[in-house]
């Protein structure tokens, strides 16, 4: 049994006591496709918020996702430090740790180091190869592994188990929602950039231009695929769900949006566009 909740400071003879937490990055989800999905399992864990990310494609985003910032809300009038600050002392609330300090963090700056220190076992799983375990990713992970599939949440549920003495941090990177969106294969387009840079890259992200071939109704087929993909999610949390101790603390969000033809752009990586920047972001405890 954990002893009592609240204190993290943890002496080889004392339990630890924080909040299991699973944090999930949907990779390459827009928010307005998660205002366009039917989310009833998501939606448990609280309201949706509108969130930007740091960077516009999977390494850069993951470097500062694993830093434990989340995507911002780009607050006017603030100074940065404040922000980065506020956002780390919001872990806290999520381990149940409330005297966890700024200082926690270094001087490493890494979300799974600093959890390691305070007892939790950190698990991660990813789905992009460019987050492979020989990365510099999986940098404060006991366990941390590319999954065998491009898409396998349900896979990564059935792998996810939890301690009765110790809390754990899993962190899960998804391919669902990342091209080609759960399409079969030969359904989706062959498209220069991804076919050819993207492949190179081992199947990572490459230059999001295609120049020509955002014909309307291609993108907005694969902008629906999105759009079911993240369905697929969303009915796999159920399963999640009924793993999570009671405690669990639940994040979910994206590590950037994707580009469906706005301006002549398809994807994400080397764009400036908002909308490769606008992520959905969702936390809360496991719904009863
Ligand atoms: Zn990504």
């Amino acid at each position: 049994m954990r002893g009592k909740k609240g204190s993290p400071k943890l002496s080889s003879h004392e339990k630890p006591t924080m909040n299991d937490v699973v944090y999930i990055v949907l990779d390459s989800c827009r928010y307005d496709a998660w205002e366009a999905a039917a989310t009833p399992n998501l939606d448990r864990l609280g309201v949706v918020e509108r969130r930007w990310a740091y960077a516009s494609w999977t390494s850069p985003s993951h470097q500062v996702l694993l830093m434990g910032l989340l995507p911002h809300a780009s607050p006017a009038g603030v100074h940065a430090s404040e922000v980065y600050r506020h956002e780390l002392l919001g872990w806290r609330e999520r381990l149940g740790a409330p005297e966890l300090e700024f200082a926690g963090f270094l001087p490493q700056l890494n979300l799974p180091t600093a959890l390691k220190r305070l007892g939790y076992r950190t698990m991660g799983r990813v789905s992009l190869p460019v987050l492979n375990q020989y990365t510099v990713f999986a940098t404060g992970f006991d366990d941390y592994r590319l999954m065998a599939s491009h898409a396998d949440f349900a896979g990564m549920i059935a792998e996810m188990n939890f301690e009765p003495d110790r809390p754990s941090f899993w962190f899960l990177n998804l391919g669902e929602t990342h091209y080609p969106y759960l399409l079969p294969p030969g359904d989706a387009p062959h498209l220069h950039g991804l076919h050819g840079v993207v492949k190179d890259l081992a199947g990572g992200t490459g230059p999001a231009v295609v120049g020509t071939g955002c014909d309307p109704a291609e993108m907005a087929r694969l902008r629906a695929a999105q759009v079911r993909a993240l369905e697929v999610v969303d009915g796999l949390m159920p399963a999640l769900y009924a793993k999570l101790p009671a405690d669990a603390w639940v994040i979910v969000t994206a590590d950037h949006g994707e580009l469906f033809g706005e301006d002549g752009y398809f994807g994400h990586g080397p764009v400036m566009h908002p909308k490769v920047f606008e992520v959905p972001l969702v936390e809360g405890r496991r719904p009863a």
